[in-house]
């Protein structure tokens, strides 16, 4: 007779279990920034890390998630949040200064009307957004340098990388996204991204946990791009639909391989030749390419292209 299993362990208490799940999710939260810092050496010794906090989810995250890195890394570093108040309408200007007087992080809040130069300069009913992150890029770097902070560090995420390098190929004709580490573009400072491999959910969770006091983005009345929009949709919809492919995506952008790509900049394909030695790694151009099945999929073993 086969054996019937009963679970006698009563099932936890749901705030038992909720607080299980939140540990797991900072433990995965902390792995993951800190794996991402270690793979492109985003932080270094004696670091003066200048967070930009938005007052949205991914900011209050990245500032949270490093502050707790700052207490265990081996690395010792330092940490100033700086906040830019363009003097959108109705932007609550207290609630990030109270947020980080109650951390005891150093702070400083750049009060900055672009708003009035954007709505000026901008027709009424055109995307605003260009102009005001180019006001804003300009002033974050000027206080970078007048804080002395030797590194940028910025709350994009994976979804984020993943969304520039599809619109970068679908409306720039590029194969760009969008780097866990850059040199600005005035040459002067570093920015890094610790959230490059996290994805949007687990920080849309986090900052449920976390209660952060979030200001809302939609202030200076700017709609999103139509076409952001769309690719943010799509990865969404991926994502529900076949679970991995986005960190499939995202390794794909650790994982380049030039001679299979067409840029005769990156790969001499003018110049190629046989070279009559034989190579097991080699392009065997006639086969079809066979995939690895990724984990999530059911039942098929492998993928014929
Ligand atoms: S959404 Fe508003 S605040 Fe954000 S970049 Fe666009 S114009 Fe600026």
């Amino acid at each position: 007779m086969s054996a019937v299993w009963i679970d006698n362990d009563p099932s936890p208490a749901p705030a038992a279990k909720i607080e299980r799940e939140n540990h797991k999710l900072e433990k995965r939260l902390c792995r993951l920034v800190g794996q991402a810092i270690g793979d492109y050496a985003m932080i270094v010794p004696g670091d003066k890390v200048m967070v930009c906090l938005s007052g949205g989810k991914d900011s209050y995250a990245l500032l949270d998630i490093l502050l707790k890195l700052q207490r265990r890394a081996p690395v010792d570093f330092g940490i100033v949040a700086v906040n830019l108040d363009q003097k959108q309408p109705g932007f609550p200007a207290h609630i990030l200064p109270q947020y980080l007087e109650s951390l005891g992080v150093p702070f400083r809040i750049e009060e900055q009307d672009t708003y009035s130069i954007v709505k000026d300069k901008i027709p009424e009913g055109k995307t605003m957004c260009s102009l005001c992150s180019r006001l804003r890029r300009g002033i974050l770097y000027r206080v970078a340098g007048e804080l002395g902070a030797t590194k940028i560090a910025l709350g994009h995420h994976r979804d984020d990388l993943l969304q520039t390098l599809l619109l970068n190929m679908f409306f720039g004709g590029k194969l760009k996204g969008m780097p866990p580490k850059l040199q600005s573009d005035d040459g002067r400072n570093v920015v890094i991204r610790p959230l490059a491999y996290v994805n949007e959910k687990d920080l849309v969770r986090w900052a449920e946990v976390r209660q952060f006091p979030i200001i809302p983005c939609t202030l200076c009345g700017s709609q999103e791009n139509l076409q952001r929009r769309q690719v943010g949709d799509m990865l969404r919809d991926w994502d529900r639909r076949f679970p991995g492919r986005l960190d499939n995506m995202l390794h794909a952008l650790q994982n380049v391989v030039p001679s299979h790509l067409a840029d005769p900049v990156l790969h001499d394909f003018r110049n190629l030749a046989a070279t009559g030695v034989p190579s097991e790694d080699g392009d065997k151009a006639f086969d079809h390419e066979e995939l690895p099945v990724a984990e999530a999929l059911p039942a098929l073993q492998v993928i014929k292209l």
